[in-house]
């Protein structure tokens, strides 16, 4: 069966009975008619409510349906999957190792890399995300973990996965991509040779602007190690929020799909506009990364950016807020449609951020594509 058939059927109850939607047990205590049972079930059951009862346990199957994964994980938040996976892919004993980051990297989990990871003895080295194989020669030192995100989610850098991961295998290092742009079905970071690929559920999957949730993914010897480690943590979510996101799951592929045909067809508006300098969506003709693009992803999100050309940074936050129908928020991949100014939140140390102007990052919604493009253009007058 194709994708769109699995996940529609995937993660469906385990109970054997007639509803088409898993029940939400909200539970801590799972208890056994004996001791011997408490402790030594044959065949295995659920214990204890932190191992995720139902829903969590069908919301996983799901997202490993996506992936084509051996286990999932579900963290509290997108950052916290994120930092999930970097622990997890730490060595054992990591002192005096760097971790290469893409200097595209979600803000706070930059904030992470540079606060926390010293405490483990490593060292966050960035990386230009379009360095490809070029990242053989950062990996001659002792390294902890790669991380990846494509594209970068304010600037729109695609990265040369296939490359990045492989050179890391050779090097016996382990790899994590931010997925969250795909959400796993624009591409499978898996496929391409990824070890965790981490998302926050919060954007498309969720799709509908009411909960926090990240997952990691992997398959295999990391799978195994990704499962033993989040017992270790302690991670859990609630059984009400996974209900919701096994929900958003549902409609996620024909959400994204409008999403991405309304972004696009945005974008075209924008690159003929005067007074726009540049459209950072990888899907154009235009992006430098298109045909990288083209060989990894099967589509675009609604997820993209564009430069106001000669325009300073507080007079694009004036575009922003004469917009009606594209809010201001951080979010992104909900049903409704936001706009962000984007340049307080640019940190770079590999390469600088060079632009003709201020930067602006689009979620396109559901709405009518003309209604949104009449909104951008009044805003832009
Ligand atoms: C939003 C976001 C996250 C974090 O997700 P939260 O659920 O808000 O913690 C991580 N990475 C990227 C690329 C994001 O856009």
């Amino acid at each position: 069966m194709k994708r769109d058939t699995r996940l529609i059927h995937s993660g469906q109850p385990r109970r054997n009975d007639d509803l088409v939607n898993p029940p939400i047990e909200r539970a801590s205590t799972v208890v056994a008619p004996t001791t011997a049972e408490l402790y030594n079930p044959t065949p295995p059951r659920r214990h204890y409510g932190r191992g995720g009862l139902s829903p969590n346990m069908e919301l996983r199957e799901a997202i490993g349906e996506l992936y084509g994964a051996d286990h999932v994980s579900l963290a509290q938040s997108g950052l916290a999957s994120v930092i999930l996976a970097l622990r997890t892919a730490l060595p054992e004993n990591p002192a005096g190792m760097q971790a290469l980051i893409t200097d595209s990297a979600y803000g706070p989990v930059r904030r992470f890399c540079d606060e926390e990871l010293p405490r483990y003895g490593v060292t966050p080295v960035y990386y230009d995300p379009r360095i490809g194989a070029g990242v053989a020669e950062l990996l001659d030192k002792p390294t902890a973990v790669v991380l990846l995100e494509s594209p970068g989610s304010l600037t729109f850098e695609v990265q040369d996965i296939p490359a990045i991961a492989g050179a890391a295998r050779k090097a016996g290092v382990a790899t994590v991509i931010d997925d969250t742009w795909s959400a796993g079905v624009l591409m499978n970071p898996l496929e391409l040779g990824v070890d965790y690929a981490a998302q926050a559920l919060t954007k498309y999957a969720g799709g509908h602007s009411d909960f926090l949730m990240g997952s990691v993914a992997a398959r295999g010897e990391s799978a195994a190690r990704l499962k033993d480690k989040d017992v270790l943590f302690g991670g859990h979510v609630s059984p009400d929020d996974a209900y919701l996101c096994l929900r958003g799951l549902r409609t996620l592929l024909l959400r994204i799909e409008r999403s991405g045909a309304s972004g696009l067809h945005i974008a075209r508006q924008l690159e003929a506009h005067p007074k726009i300098a540049r459209v950072l969506h990888p899907g154009l003709q235009s992006h430098p990364d298109h045909a990288l693009f083209n060989s990894q992803f099967t589509g675009a999100s609604g997820c993209f950016a564009f430069v106001l050309d000669g325009v300073n940074a507080r007079d694009s936050e004036a575009m922003a807020e004469a917009c009606h129908l594209f809010r201001l928020g951080f979010s992104w991949g909900g049903y409704e449609s936001l706009i962000l100014p984007c340049d307080r939140q640019i940190r770079r140390t590999a390469v600088a951020w060079q632009a003709e102007g201020a930067l602006l990052r689009l979620s396109v919604g559901l709405e009518d594509a003309e209604d949104l493009w009449a909104d951008l253009a009044q805003a832009l007058g």
